[in-house]
């Protein structure tokens, strides 16, 4: 008898995302804090939590912490396991199988992937047509992650006017802390635009998997039932709100190292005669020819960053100074031995 072939058909083609997470003595690969977890949070994680009951609902203290920390209203704000997870919910929640999708390339490569596990179709579009091409979600990476780069609030308040009453402006803001402005405004008063944050980047928690959005309620709503209760847990949510209240102070102080080690970075690339992008993120694209053979170069002497194809070019995260200066090394072995 032949086995039948259960796979859903929308999901046969579909790839495990993986990339390559062996460990690497220096991991500048994922955009994860160089610093470790934040004191606050670290002393809730080794207290423990009641583990034998489920943890809130709806996370509604974190939320509370969270409209505290970015001045939305509660009603406005949803939580998730990781903000990928508030990626998927929302995409679920908003869109109808066979809808699309649509992003400028490149950018967070996650995207393309939780519309297609949500039977929608990711299309790629430049950034001044994303609106016309009859795509349901829009979705809007700044800082964009791979590039560092941010799309300036005047272009952001103009794709806004365009939308046309079917479609929702998603805006992802994963790396807002490092960056000097933030369009939580844009999100609090314009009804279908909807803004996802994390603290697994600037507050050093992406183990605990803590993600956000905030929005109109009504839309907020609706991605709270595809998400589901139960989400965050116990620990992660106690941590979580530790973190956004006593941990601030430590946040802003890595900000501003990472801040100026990104500078120091972006120098030491130009010094090398290449050409990184302007970065408002804990990470720097320098574009380079030839990008996955240097990072493997660069991991055979320990040091990990991520390698993009199209376009050609390394994502280094923005870690302490020492590790920068073992990439840069790595990077320079990597260049000779690749010529
Ligand atoms: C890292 C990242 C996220 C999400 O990470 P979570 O850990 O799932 O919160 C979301 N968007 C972008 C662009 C990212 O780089």
């Amino acid at each position: 008898m032949t086995a039948i072939d259960m796979r859903r058909a929308t999901y046969r083609d579909l790839s495990l995302y993986a990339p390559d997470r062996a460990p690497a003595r220096i991991d500048l690969s994922d955009n994860t804090s160089a610093w470790g977890t934040p004191p606050a949070a670290r002393r809730v994680i080794a207290a423990g939590s009641e583990a034998a009951r489920y943890p809130s609902l709806y996370s509604d203290d974190l939320k509370r912490a969270l409209s505290k920390y970015t001045g939305a209203a509660v009603s406005m704000i949803t939580t998730g396991c990781g903000s990928d997870d508030v990626l998927d919910s929302t995409l679920r929640a908003l869109a109808e199988p066979g809808d699309r999708v649509a992003y400028s390339a490149p950018t967070f490569p996650m995207v393309p992937i939780l519309a297609r596990m949500n039977g929608l179709t990711p299309v790629a579009a430049p950034l001044d047509e994303i609106a016309d091409i009859g795509a349901r979600i829009i979705y809007l990476c700044s800082p964009n992650n791979p590039t560092g780069e941010t799309t300036p609030r005047r272009r952001v308040a103009r794709l806004i006017q365009r939308l046309s009453a079917e479609q929702v402006l998603v805006i992802d803001e994963a790396y807002a802390e490092f960056a000097e402005d933030g369009l939580v405004d844009l999100a609090v008063a314009t009804p279908r635009v909807i803004l996802t944050r994390t603290l697994s980047k600037a507050f050093g928690l992406a183990g605990l998997r803590v993600g956000y959005a905030i929005g109109d309620p009504l839309l907020i709503t609706e991605v709270e039932k595809s998400r589901g209760p139960y989400k965050v847990s116990a620990v992660a949510e106690r941590a979580a709100i530790a973190a956004l209240t006593e941990d601030l102070p430590w946040v802003r102080e890595h900000v501003a190292i990472v801040i100026d080690n990104r500078v120091r970075l972006s120098k030491a690339l130009t010094d090398r005669g290449l050409a990184p992008l302007s970065s408002a993120a804990n990470f720097v694209f320098v574009p380079i020819a030839d990008a996955v053979s240097i990072a493997r170069v660069m991991r055979a002497q320990g040091v990990a960053v991520r390698a993009f194809e199209e376009p050609s070019g390394l994502r280094i995260t923005v870690g302490t100074w020492p590790q920068i200066s073992e990439a840069l090394h790595a990077l320079d072995e990597a260049r000779a031995q690749c010529e």
